[in-house]
Order: structure tokens, then C-alpha cells, then sequence
């Protein structure tokens, strides 16, 4: 592959790698590279000196109090892999393991797939259903962002110039007893398996013993300009019966929370259906549950 790349610096610090992006404004992080490689190759981004964020500590899942932190080095595959997140946030352990196949999914960083901003982040829309944050660092310090604050559009993030993302947080929550919780991710593509979303969903239920919805959070992917939260398909089934009436209700209501676009992927049309088709089956699901 030819990249026109003249350095690459792999510091052995984030205090390193953050002095090294304040200095160089040619300087771009990279992690796994699966994103970045092809961009450079096509000339899409552009970077003189590549910054390897391999051997700053940023691989790794730990429980932290009452959530669960999620270092930006983290690949999808050990994401997919881990006991607690597939117990606690089965939609993006779900997610991880349908980013590309597996080979990518051993390189491929949740860090890098926010950074990157696609629409498309197969992980993002998970993220955004367990109201998740993104620590960021600079040499000016640390702040913390929720997720929907830090996707701003297509390949565009709150990242300001020689941030890094260092880790997710994802707060744990607890079920009142009797509640039942169902978590989904599902995407459509023109195949089952490793393909960029046409549509995704993450979707979060807790139903109530008497049936109704006690929590429902709605995400999607490749419908907007960035991932979007439902908020108004979420309003409209608060507190009802996934019954025939509120899955109805709520197909209409979804279609105020996307704006997809015609692309060489799907029409715009295509993916207003399929968006109400996933959150139909989903709701089945959660009826049945
Ligand atoms: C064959 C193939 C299939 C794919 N399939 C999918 C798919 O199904 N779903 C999907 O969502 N994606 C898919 N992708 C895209 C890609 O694999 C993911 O977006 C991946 O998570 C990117 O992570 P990375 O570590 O490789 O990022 P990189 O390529 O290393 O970096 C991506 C961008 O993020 C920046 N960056 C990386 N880490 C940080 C950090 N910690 N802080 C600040 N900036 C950072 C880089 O500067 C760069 O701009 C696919 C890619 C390929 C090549």
C-alpha cells in the first residue's frame, strides 16, 4: 500500500504522544489503522507523520465504580469478547462482532471507529442507547463528553486539534426487581455479514411485570448525518404496551428522528422503511419478553 506518510512515531506516553500532536500539525494519531491506511491510500486525509497510539496503556476493560470503562485502544474483537460487556451491554458486544470480519476486528479500536465519525460506526449507536461518555485529552487537559455531543457529522467529531480519545464510560444501570431487560444491535446490509450498515439499530427495553415500557432507548446508524438517538419514536412508546398500536405509532414517529440520505449504498426511501422494520421486530421482541 503507498501512503505518503514520511514518519511514524510511536511514543511510549500519552504525555509523549500529546506533545508530539501540539507540535506537528502534520501529526495524526493512528490506531489499529484500518480506517486511516485506506483514507491515506485514496487521499482522503492527509498526514506527514503517523502517531501510534499502540503502546500508551489504552487497550483494556476494567470495571470502574458503577460503569464500566472501555480504554480507546480497545479492539472490537476483545469487545465482543468480554464476559461483562456482553452481560451488561450485549448491543455493542453484539456491534463489535459485526465491524468487517474478524481479522479486522482484531485491529479495528472503539476509539478509532468514534474518531473517525462515520454515520456508519457500527458502534456508536450502541453507545448512545447506554448513554455512554468519551474522556478526551490534550495537553490543556481532560474533558469528558456524552456520546451524542461528540459525533457532530460525517467524518467530523468534537475533537479539537491534538486531542485523543483515551476511554468510553459506560454507567451500569439496575433493574428493579420483576423488570426484564431486552438489548439488541442489528444491521441491514446488502449481505448478513461484514458489510457497512444500510441501517443499524441499538435498542434498549426494560419492560415492566404488568408489560408496559419502563425505559426504551432507540439509536440508529447510517440514517443521519451522524448516529442518532429516536427521542420521538422513545416519547411516543414511554410507558405503553409494545402492543400493535404503539409499534404503529412508533414506525411513524421514527421516521422524525432520521433524515437519511440517496447513496450508493441504499436510497433514502430503503432506509426509511428498513428503519421502521428493525424497530418493529424489535418491539415483537421486547412484547414477547
Ligand atoms: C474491510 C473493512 C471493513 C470494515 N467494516 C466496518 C463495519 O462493518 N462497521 C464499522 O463500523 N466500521 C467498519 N470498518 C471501519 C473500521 O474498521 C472501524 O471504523 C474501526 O473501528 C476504526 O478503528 P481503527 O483503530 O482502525 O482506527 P484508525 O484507522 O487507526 O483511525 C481512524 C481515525 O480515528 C483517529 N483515531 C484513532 N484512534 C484515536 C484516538 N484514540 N483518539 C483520537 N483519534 C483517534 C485516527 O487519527 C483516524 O482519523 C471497516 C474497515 C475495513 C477496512
Amino acid at each position: 500500500m503507498d501512503v505518503p506518510v514520511r514518519e511514524v512515531i510511536r511514543p511510549a506516553s500519552i504525555a509523549e504522544a500529546l506533545a508530539v500532536l501540539a507540535a506537528r500539525e502534520d501529526a495524526r494519531p493512528i490506531a489499529g489503522g484500518t480506517d486511516l491506511m485506506v483514507q491515506l491510500r485514496d487521499g482522503r486525509r492527509l498526514a506527514g507523520c503517523l502517531v501510534d497510539l499502540g503502546r500508551l496503556g489504552l487497550a483494556g476493560i476494567r470495571r470502574a465504580g458503577e460503569a464500566i470503562e472501555v480504554g480507546a485502544a480497545t479492539t472490537m474483537d476483545a469487545i465482543a469478547a468480554d464476559a461483562g460487556i456482553q452481560r451488561s451491554f450485549p448491543a455493542l458486544a453484539r456491534a463489535a462482532r459485526q465491524v468487517g470480519a474478524w481479522p479486522i476486528q482484531c485491529r479495528a479500536t472503539l476509539g478509532g471507529n468514534l474518531a473517525n465519525g462515520s454515520p456508519a460506526a457500527d458502534t456508536a449507536p450502541a453507545l448512545l442507547v447506554a448513554e455512554a461518555t468519551v474522556t478526551v485529552v490534550s495537553a490543556a487537559g481532560t474533558r469528558r463528553l456524552p456520546i451524542a455531543e461528540f459525533l457532530l457529522g460525517p467524518g467530523r467529531t468534537a475533537l479539537a486539534p491534538g486531542e485523543l480519545v483515551t476511554s468510553v464510560h459506560l454507567p451500569l444501570g439496575k433493574l428493579p426487581p420483576g423488570d426484564r431487560a431486552v438489548e439488541r444491535f442489528v444491521k441491514v446490509g446488502p449481505r448478513r455479514e461484514q458489510v457497512i450498515s444500510v441501517v443499524s439499530l441499538a435498542a434498549r427495553a426494560v419492560i415492566r411485570p404488568d408489560g408496559t415500557l419502563a425505559v426504551v432507548r432507540l439509536a440508529l446508524g447510517s440514517v443521519a448525518p451522524t448516529p442518532v438517538r429516536a427521542l420521538t419514536a422513545e416519547r411516543t412508546l414511554a410507558g405503553r404496551r409494545p402492543d400493535v398500536a404503539a409499534r404503529r405509532d412508533a414506525a411513524r414517529a421514527v421516521q422524525h428522528d432520521i433524515a437519511p440520505i440517496d447513496d450508493v449504498r441504499a436510497p433514502a426511501r430503503y432506509r426509511r422503511i428498513a428503519a421502521a422494520v428493525l424497530l418493529d421486530r424489535f418491539l415483537q421482541e421486547a412484547a414477547r419478553a
